[in-house]
């Protein structure tokens, strides 16, 4: 079976075909427009995905070396994003569908967020379930238990910021230009992650909450600047990287609180924030000291991408599970 699958959720326009469940191409339009904003503004994403959606769809066809009158289904997302961006997504899988005559699947952008483990690929390989997920994107942060493809429990939340907003915001009162999570990722590495020292939030369970992080990360930047004008180009690498620790010492503790919980060792991580090389050093040392199976997806598979819309697309088709062609984009979207 050949499936294509479309994703235009937030400000990333992707088309993927697959062959069951490999992904025989995955075509990604990033929108350059949003970072002289310093964010994605939701007007501007809906007008470059307009733009960007039939090239990208004929490129991914192109790529895949198959034609249109080939594909079996069309999966596209559906929610949770920006309202504008999901409508051009969803409008085109759905007229595409009807001239092809062929069925069409709704995908759920976080469960396809997990589920990208599942694409066969040789360079990663797949939790056995149940596992825990936990998706570590720009909007999201949730840690999720996960009994099969479609049972899908959510243990906690973020209360308020995502982690890749926590990232984000306080890379952007460092001065550095959006999307800063890389950046602070990359000076990190070079810097003392003890050299300052930030307070964690306290919130009961497996949720989770950044948002005073990053007003106790502005203070201390402004009362610091305040004595030392040049206060963040001196102490760049060491700011980056107590910042950093103290994110990861926040995932990590309510990591091994849901293991504790659960008795399930089996981890999967998602999300662009899964790129991170700290969080990805802290997983490995965790294997050796805490015996978990850790699973973090390739990189294109982690930050937004049609590929893993298609995967969730193959398992569905299996289930013979289809959408209605009256079927409408849905902004907000529990799991
Ligand atoms: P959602 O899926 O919740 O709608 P999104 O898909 O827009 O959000 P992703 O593309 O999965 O989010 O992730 C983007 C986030 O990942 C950004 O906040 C970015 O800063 C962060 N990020 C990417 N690479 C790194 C890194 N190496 N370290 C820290 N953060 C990173
Ligand atoms: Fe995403």
């Amino acid at each position: 079976n050949f499936i294509l699958a479309i994703e235009s959720s937030c400000d990333d326009t992707s088309a993927a075909v697959l062959r069951n469940d490999k992904v025989l191409s995955n075509v990604v339009a990033t929108q350059a427009i949003h970072q002289q904003y310093g964010g994605v503004v939701p007007e501007l994403a809906s007008r470059a995905h307009q733009q960007n959606i039939v090239p990208v769809v004929h490129q991914a066809l192109a790529k895949a070396n198959i034609d249109k009158n080939q594909l079996s289904a069309i999966a596209f997302t559906r929610g949770p994003g920006l309202m504008g961006s999901l409508l051009v997504g969803t409008s085109f899988a759905k007229s595409l569908a009807l001239g092809l005559d062929i069925p069409l699947i709704e995908v759920h952008h976080m469960q396809a967020h997990i589920l990208a483990h599942f694409i066969n690929d040789e360079k990663q390989s797949q939790p056995s379930f149940p596992f825990l997920a936990m998706t570590l994107s720009g909007g999201h942060t949730q840690i999720v238990q996960v009994n099969n493809y479609f049972d899908l429990q959510i243990l906690g939340q973020t209360l308020d910021d995502a982690v890749g907003e926590a990232f984000d915001k306080s890379a952007k009162l460092l001065g550095l230009p959006y999307p800063g999570g890389p950046l602070i990722d990359k000076y990190a590495q070079e810097g003392n992650a003890q050299a300052f020292i930030f307070p964690k939030p306290k919130v009961e369970g497996l949720n989770f909450s950044f948002s005073g992080l990053k007003t106790s990360i502005l203070y201390f930047v402004q009362k610091s600047v305040k004595k030392n004008p040049k206060f963040i180009e001196e102490n760049l690498k060491d700011i980056c990287a107590s910042i950093q620790f103290t994110i990861l010492e926040i995932l990590m503790q309510k990591l091994k609180l849901a293991v504790n919980q659960t008795g399930i060792k089996e981890i999967a991580i998602g999300g662009g924030v899964a790129a991170n090389s700290g969080i990805r050093f802290r997983l490995k040392e965790a294997e050796k000291t805490l015996g978990w199976h850790t699973y973090i997806p390739k990189f294109e598979y982690c930050t937004d991408n049609a590929a893993m819309i298609g995967i969730v697309g193959y398992l569905k088709f299996l289930e013979d599970d289809f959408a209605e062609q009256n079927i409408t984009a849905k902004a907000r979207y529990s799991l």
